[in-house]
């Protein structure tokens, strides 16, 4: 077994401590980073790394100023998507898709002209409808969809048009937001249909901030005073589509850029 000698006083002694002038010429070692103390494990994040703070929520006279002010500039908006019944305007909002309503809009034309209500459509054939709206996204499966549903419309409803949710969602094709702008527009229902630019806009200005376009929906339907809904649709997507654009909000020209509670916007 090998025995620890420990130095003795003497030799202890003859360890001289370095002298000042030593001490400025040594570089000091390194410092190897210390293990974080508790202190700093439990100190606040880099400012980069924290959720950013909520903004405060809008108050009910704020919401009332922002619709008044739509209406004052808008008082009838209408949507972009042309047709001429409600049955055209069911087909052309599932055509919307994906698409702008510009896109559809030089489509649509040509093909109303043919069918203009489901016993043309059918009559027409998926064939001849692709063909028709061949220059819009995804026109395989909405030429089968519009097709699809011409035929539902004819067994189930007398051709008609329902004018409740549940039998629009059960047509193909035909999901929440097409029945929210049909309902709207083709039978005056408070409905607010949140598409692309709703979506941004409620989230942007804090109106209605929501992961999902059914929660923001739901929001607007809470927050929205009742006498504004009918067109709270179409002020948003409008402002949306021209003003609170997604790349560069033309926040000089807004007109609720005082309650808007973006961080970003410029005055
Ligand atoms: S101020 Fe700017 S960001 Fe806010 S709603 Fe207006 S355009 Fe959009």
């Amino acid at each position: 077994m090998t025995r620890k000698t420990i130095p003795s006083k003497a030799k202890a002694k003859s360890i001289k401590r370095p002298t000042k002038a030593a001490k400025r010429a040594t570089p000091k070692a390194s410092k190897t980073p210390k293990a974080p103390s508790k202190a700093s494990k439990t100190s606040k994040p880099a400012k980069s790394l924290q959720a950013p703070k909520q903004p405060k929520a809008w108050t009910p006279a704020e919401v009332e100023e922002a619709f008044r002010r739509f209406q004052a500039a808008n008082p009838e908006p209408k949507g972009e998507l042309q047709h001429t019944n409600a049955y055209t305007l069911l087909v052309a909002v599932v055509l919307s898709a994906q698409a702008t309503d510009a896109g559809v809009n030089k489509a649509t034309p040509a093909l109303f002209v043919l069918a203009d209500t489901p016993a043309k459509m059918v009559a027409l054939g998926e064939d001849k409808v692709r063909d028709l709206i061949k220059t819009i996204g995804l026109f395989r499966t909405k030429a089968k969809n519009v097709v699809a549903l011409s035929q539902r419309l004819l067994a189930e409803h007398d051709g008609q048009v329902p004018n409740n949710r549940e039998a629009l969602e059960n047509l193909p094709g035909v999901g929440r937001k097409t029945a929210n702008v049909v309902l709207n527009i083709a039978f005056g229902q408070p409905t607010i249909a949140v598409d692309t630019h709703i979506f941004r806009v409620s989230n942007r200005t804090g109106l209605a901030p929501g992961k999902n376009p059914l929660e923001v929906e739901l929001k607007l339907e809470q927050v929205v005073p009742p006498q504004y809904r009918r067109h709270a649709h179409h002020w948003l997507i409008l402002h949306g589509r021209y003003i609170c654009l997604a790349r560069r909000p033309r926040c000089p020209d807004c007109l609720i850029n005082d309650l808007c509670r973006w961080p970003e916007k410029a005055a």
